[in-house]
């Protein structure tokens, strides 16, 4: 008799964290259902969640050990690979533990992602380990951190449905977080005023209320003229300034130079339609303020993210429902990653490498069975950091756990010398991708729908997974692969030994406090548990900030930012800024492209450019273009559109045969967040 069973799970594709369910057939996935129940989705999926399935039982999955050899792979066996992954980085290690480096995987369940971090720091005493937030969402984390004392979303998804005014900035959330996307509109039918800024007139920006069209990277120009507007007009919220924060007369000296004028020549906004934002904003009984990768992907990136936490604080929209700052993260689980402690400044729930007493804690509470943890207070190398010491022969070592940085890290060409220059790349992933075929090693491990765990959403939400179907013979769950080199290692199995990704669950909830509530009982349930959540008894709600900011005094924290604008500017070589984005129907690509339905919707990259620009260059609809930077060179369809402003061309990253990262700058560096500038350099485009 045919068994058709449905198991509950998290899409994995963006950090809305939609439910779902898996149809399981005979032991195998065939298909998706949304959760009917789920407070967050409300039995909804965009196409990604519905169709994105179809990658997990394809025949290219990994099953065994890959190991290179004059530059070809053969099949090893998983103690060979093991054993050669553990002596290699406890040679590296033991030498000088900084010439290792741990890339966790922010699609991972969190308990994997926990193991990453303990693996580098337990086994290989380093702190250089990260995760791609640092090219997505760092800057949220370094802004929100300095600003309002934690770098997450202030408020919980359905507080957006309260809001009387949504001002939506660099987020094309329609098409990159589409359940979040018809909140959006939930609350355009609750009355709500959506205002969408953007340099191209995106999905997102076609449903708003009004669009705004602006130059990209000029986003502190903008909201410090707002600022001033709303100071000018005397709309700031006085009371909440005194009682809950601190420096605001330095910001306010600082936005003085800002008039509408000046904010107009930097930004292409037109003066009035400045003012008429900030007196909108300013005047709305319940502000929020969205954004996603259009804010941080700048080397001003964490300026922005404060800008907007300049904007909340001035006018009170913080602490309440419908109000706060609400940034869109990008993978499912990016949020967990941040909250594992997947970052060489922070140990899992935010604690702080460089405070002495914390890292001590940690000692101790790693070391023992005559083994001794000895970890350094100084924060280790960020995700930027270890490519670039890659490149430059001081990195030995390097792990990448289901990461693929040949196509989403800036300049694929330095990507690549970078991991050529390791002496061992290990790869642990489900599919020979782009970046596991530059390694040294490949571990094949379990998928998504194969092992139990949880994901955090970008609402700070906690939801548990359910294996659905047993991983292809031959692929290991992450966190036992990680595991064992721990052991070989030579770390106490003692140390180092779970029976399941729940007894992981329970060591992180002994060392993060703001998940310490989290019970089993009250997290496996549909509405599952936000963070903080301090104890058993406390209701885990979403809303952050109502009383008191994060700090230890308490108090937000206004920050005086000046207008930077992009590192690389057009001249008459390369006179177009190149911005880069995310479509409807893809994401990783090793995922996304892998799923029939998805790839035959959009089966390879494309260029969108003006109709003018287009027109200058003799260039037509469809026709293959050339489009080439400082760094590299690509042949690509054109899009000739009028929704993107003149001077300024987008290409989606998934591509790898069209790949925008061939032509994006590595060197442009956020000296606050350690972010590359992914949404603006500077190319050319030509007809072939
Ligand atoms: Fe998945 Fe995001 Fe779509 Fe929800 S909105 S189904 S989480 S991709």
């Amino acid at each position: 008799m045919v068994e058709i069973k449905y198991v509950p799970s998290i899409c994995p594709y963006c950090g809305t964290g939609c439910g779902i369910n898996f149809v399981v057939k005979d032991g195998k996935i065939i298909g998706v259902e949304p959760y009917k129940r789920h407070p967050v989705n409300e039995g909804k999926v965009c196409p990604k969640g519905n169709f994105g399935y179809q990658f997990i039982n394809r025949e290219d999955r990994l099953t065994t050990p890959l190991i290179k050899e004059n530059g070809e792979f053969r099949e090893a066996s998983w103690d060979e690979a093991l054993d050669l992954v553990a002596n290699k980085l406890k040679e590296v290690s033991d030498e000088d533990p900084n010439k290792v480096g741990f890339y966790a995987c922010a699609r991972s369940p969190n308990e994997n992602i926990y193991i990453t971090q303990k693996l580098a720091r337990v086994a290989c005493g380093t702190q250089n380990v990260d995760h791609c937030a640092r090219i997505c969402h760092g800057p949220t984390v370094a802004g929100l951190a300095t600003t309002f004392g934690s770098g997450a979303m202030t408020n919980g998804f359905d507080s957006i449905k309260e809001a009387d005014y949504i001002f939506c900035i660099g987020s094309n959330n329609m098409e990159a977080h589409p359940l979040f996307g018809r909140k959006m509109i939930q609350a355009k039918q609750n009355g709500a005023k959506l205002v969408v800024l953007d340099p191209r007139f995106t999905p997102t920006a076609k449903i708003a209320d009004e669009y705004v069209q602006f130059e990209t990277g000029t986003d502190v120009a903008l909201m410090n003229a707002m600022i001033k507007v709303i100071i000018d007009e005397g709309l700031q919220d006085d009371e909440f300034i005194a009682n809950r924060t601190k420096g605001y007369e330095e910001m306010k000296e600082t936005v003085q130079k800002y008039t509408l004028e000046m904010a107009s020549e930097i930004t292409g906004i037109k003066p009035e339609v400045i003012k008429k934002l900030a007196i909108d904003y300013a005047s709305a009984d319940k502000a929020a303020i969205v954004y996603s990768l259009g804010i941080t992907e700048h080397s001003h990136g964490a300026d922005n993210v404060m800008s907007t936490a300049n904007l909340a604080m001035l006018t009170g929209n913080i602490g309440k429902q419908g109000t706060g700052v609400n940034p869109l993260r990008g993978q499912n689980n990016v949020q967990g990653a941040c909250d594992m402690g997947a970052l060489p400044s922070d140990y899992v729930g935010y604690r702080k490498v460089k405070d002495p007493e914390t890292t001590a804690w940690f000692n101790d509470y790693y070391s023992g069975y005559g083994y001794e943890v000895n970890l350094p207070t100084t924060p280790g190398l960020t995700l930027v950091e270890m490519m670039n010491a890659a490149h430059a022969g001081d990195l030995k070592v390097l792990y990448i756990h289901g990461e693929d940085p040949v196509l989403s890290d800036a300049d694929v060409q330095h990507t690549k010398e970078a991991l050529e220059n390791l002496e061992m790349l290990v790869v642990q992933e489900c599919f020979l991708t782009d970046t596991a075929q530059c390694a040294d090693v490949v571990l094949p491990a379990a998928g998504w729908g194969e092992q139990e765990g949880t994901f955090t959403s970008g609402e700070r939400r906690v939801q548990c997974l359910h294996k659905a179907q047993e991983p292809p013979e031959g692929a290991w769950l992450d966190w036992k692969i990680m595991e064992e080199i721990a052991v070989r290692m030579g770390v106490p199995r003692e140390l180092f030994h779970y029976e399941s990704a729940q007894d992981i669950f329970e060591e992180i909830r002994e060392c993060a406090p703001i998940m310490a509530g989290m019970n089993r009982e009250r997290l496996d349930t549909p509405e599952a548990l936000h963070w903080p959540c301090p104890s058993e008894d406390d209701p885990c709600q979403p809303l952050m900030h109502k009383e008191k900011f994060a700090h230890p005094d308490g108090l937000g924290v206004f920050q005086a930012l000046e207008h930077k604008g992009p590192v690389e500017t057009v001249d008459d070589e390369y006179p177009l800024l190149l911005t880069t984005t995310r479509i409807l129907f893809h994401y990783h690509a090793a995922m996304t492209r892998r799923c029939e339905t998805l790839n035959n919707e959009v089966k390879t990259g494309f260029i969108e450019i003006n109709s003018k620009d287009a027109a200058e260059r003799g260039i037509i609809n469809g026709e293959v273009v050339r489009a080439f930077s400082r760094r590299g060179e690509i042949a690509i369809p054109a899009r000739v559109t009028d929704d993107i402003r003149e001077g300024i061309v987008n290409i989606p990253m998934h591509f790898v045969e069209c790949a925008a990262n061939v032509l994006t700058n590595s060197d442009s560096f956020d000296p606050k967040s350690k972010m590359v500038e992914l949404k603006a350099c500077a190319i050319q485009v030509e007809k072939f």
